[in-house]
């Protein structure tokens, strides 16, 4: 791979490399079908389409701008050197006709595709962008209730999907034990293959067994179960299985990606595309009974949270009156982080050579390794990940931090200690870039849930201040008609004129976080602003 070009400059090659990357057999889950992760979300819309943005990345000249749809090319234009050199909209809708129905019919059309959050625009990782946020969760999780560490707790989850498969790794590295239900055995076996599960139990009475014997020795041991969430957890729960922490990762915000209770996983996909309606109903109803027994442990006194997949929504379409008695993971323990500008931010190294995240990891323990959470999770980062497609990093980095970062590692991009250009981005998920009240902006201080001005500024400030491509996607995450979110990549390719593009979007998009929680009325944003000179002109005289 190295440092040969095939597209005209780094900025384009990045993103022909990103794109490629997202489709590599070791990051997507189903490549063939161009899909990258959460249920479908896709990085192109069509074979054809993807060709053809492989071909316009190829030949894009420094001054112009390829414009995707809905993961498909419709247009290059003349822009100029600062100027983003992809700009992407995927999966938008107009609020009434924002329905999985109506997404549905306008994508039999071949109108339109899901972009999800990074497979749409080009910057997914594999499982380990959701493992640092998980662990985050299960670190936060731990210093909440059980003094700082998960040694002798029981976490039981469900759903060992791209997203899903950090879980157990997420609550060994926090020192737990971990029960993991999955109906898809390979989607199992796959996370045991990337060391991410550590077992596999024959059935639920063996996976008791093994649970229960290590939470009692204070053993980190992840335990997967083949079975249905919908049965498995309401008969954990009757058995009296004593968990700690429970919280699910199925892919419940898209009623036709989880699996409803009576239907093989060999007849699922066929029978979702023949009678979407009736699976649909299906799929709530099965989602009720999941929530009704995540509720049963609630009132037992165990730790219940929403994992930002519309789990409770769903649940409570299918009749779940009390789906909502649990929060969601973001208000319970991730705003804190948002206000300080803090979020996923993420690298790749383009050489696809190891030693080069190895030389970054090093330059953030170098610049932030006073910080003692950041420094553990870089250390058993390198240990325990095994990389997916080309070599990344993601580390939480906040307001002040993250441009420090991205101007060090331009350096030695610029000085030959990293053998090719690095690109730099974040999750959607992020703090001043989202709207969705299902998840990352659930139950805000001033009731802005909905509101969805934020994220399309975020993309315009991106797009103004010099990032290489900027992403407007709807739906991710949660699901059609719940959520709006935006996203940036940067290439440090050692210039100078990067270096400059670097310094601004990396200081403004984590800005977005801090204004977007001062607007709120969060006191810790306003702090920062404070602190840290992020202009509020509602607060100067
Ligand atoms: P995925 O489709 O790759 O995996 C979902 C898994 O759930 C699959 O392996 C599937 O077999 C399993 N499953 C479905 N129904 C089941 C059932 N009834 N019982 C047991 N297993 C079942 O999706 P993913 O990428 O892992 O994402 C999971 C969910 O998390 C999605 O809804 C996604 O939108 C959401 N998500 C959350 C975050 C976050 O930060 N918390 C971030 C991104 C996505």
């Amino acid at each position: 791979m190295t440092d040969k070009l095939t597209a005209r400059n780094w900025q384009t090659e990045a993103a022909l490399r990103m794109l490629r990357n997202n489709l590599d057999p070791a990051v997507a889950e189903r490549g063939e079908d161009l899909v990258v992760y959460g249920g479908t979300g896709k990085a192109a819309r069509d074979w054809p389409s993807y060709h053809a943005i492989e071909r316009s990345l190829t030949t894009l000249a420094e001054d112009e701008t390829l414009l995707v749809q809905s993961g498909k090319p419709v247009g290059v234009l003349r822009t100029h050197e600062w100027a983003p050199r992809v700009l992407l909209a995927n999966s938008n809708l107009v609020g009434d006709w924002a329905t999985w129905p109506e997404f549905r019919r306008l994508e039999s059309l071949g109108l339109t595709m899901y972009g999800q959050m990074t497979a749409g625009s080009w910057i997914y990782i594999g499982t380990q962008g959701i493992l640092q946020g998980t662990y985050e969760t299960f670190a936060e999780v731990a210093r909440k209730r059980f003094g700082g560490s998960l040694a002798g707790t029981l976490t039981i989850t469900a759903g060992l999907g791209g997203m899903g498969g950090a879980q157990p790794l997420a609550v060994t590295m926090n020192g737990g034990t971990a029960l993991v239900i999955e109906c898809d055995r390979q989607r199992a076996l796959r996370r045991i293959e990337t060391r991410y599960l550590d077992e596999l139990a024959s059935d639920v009475d063996d996976a008791i067994a093994r649970v229960t014997d290590a939470k009692r020795l204070r053993r980190a041991l992840s335990v997967g179960l083949i079975g249905n969430a919908a049965e498995v957890l309401p008969e954990l729960l009757r058995r009296g299985v004593e968990a700690d922490i429970v919280t699910d990762q199925t892919s419940a915000h898209d009623p036709l990606a989880y699996l409803p209770v009576g239907v093989d996983v060999e007849d699922w996909h066929d029978y979702a595309a023949k009678k979407p309606d009736e699976f649909t109903d299906r799929s709530r109803d099965s989602m009720a009974e999941h929530v009704d027994a995540m509720i049963g442990f609630l009132d037992g006194g165990a730790e219940v949270f929403d994992y930002g997949n519309s789990l409770r929504g769903e649940a409570k379409l299918g009749g779940c009156e009390r789906a909502f008695d649990f929060p969601g993971f973001v208000p319970a323990y991730i705003r804190p982080l948002f206000c300080e500008g803090k979020g996923p931010f993420r690298w790749v190294a383009l050489s696809g050579d190891p030693a080069d995240i190895a030389a970054t990891d090093r330059a953030i323990l170098d610049l932030f390794g006073e910080d003692e959470a950041l420094a553990r999770w870089i250390k058993l980062a390198g240990e325990r990940v095994a990389f997916q497609g080309l070599p990344a990093r993601i580390c939480w980095l906040g307001y002040g931090q993250r441009h420090l970062a991205g101007l060090r590692f331009n350096e030695m991009v610029a000085s030959g200690e990293l053998s090719a250009p690095v690109v730099i981005g974040r999750d959607h998920l992020d703090a001043g870039s989202v709207a969705s009240p299902y998840r990352e902006t659930e139950g805000m201080a001033d009731g802005s849930d909905a509101i969805a001005d934020w994220p399309l500024l975020n993309a315009l400030v991106n797009t103004a201040s010099g990032a290489t491509w900027v992403s407007i996607h709807h739906g991710g995450g949660v699901g059609m008609g719940r959520s709006i979110h935006a996203g940036q990549v940067c290439v440090a390719d050692g210039s100078e004129l990067a270096a400059r593009k670097i310094e601004r979007v990396l200081t403004n998009d984590p800005a977005m976080g801090v204004i977007r929680h001062v607007d709120a009325g969060y006191e810790r944003a306003a702090e920062v602003a404070a602190e840290r000179g992020v202009r509020i002109p509602m607060r100067e005289d």
